[in-house]
């Protein structure tokens, strides 16, 4: 009994180690002083998460950023980025 629980225990282990290696925690950072305010990031948010603030590109209050990268991609001006992690903040995604 105690050997199938320690067992039981250390596969639990393995397929953590593995699942959080293959994810990693992640932010959307926005750089203003390099955003020109285009709106292509804006157009090409698949859950309109983005919008433009005088003239300057912000994450809404209640946002659904999936940190796809499509923002990242799009920007000509590399103003939008996502960032990996270090830390409790951010998202966990693949
Ligand atoms: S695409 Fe880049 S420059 Fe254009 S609004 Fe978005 S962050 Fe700003
Ligand atoms: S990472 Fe994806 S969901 Fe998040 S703001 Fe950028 S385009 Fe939108």
């Amino acid at each position: 009994m105690e050997v199938t629980f320690f067992y039981t225990e250390c596969l639990f282990e393995r397929v953590k180690e593995k699942i959080m290696a293959e994810i990693k925690l992640k932010e959307l950072k926005i750089n203003p002083a390099w955003c020109k305010g285009c709106g292509i990031c804006v157009a090409f948010c698949p859950k309109s998460a983005l919008e433009l603030v005088n003239g300057k590109v912000q994450l809404k209050i209640d946002n659904h950023c999936i940190l796809c990268g499509n923002c990242e991609l799009r920007c000509p001006d590399y103003a939008i980025y996502i960032e990996e992690k270090e830390g409790e903040t951010g998202q966990w995604v693949k």
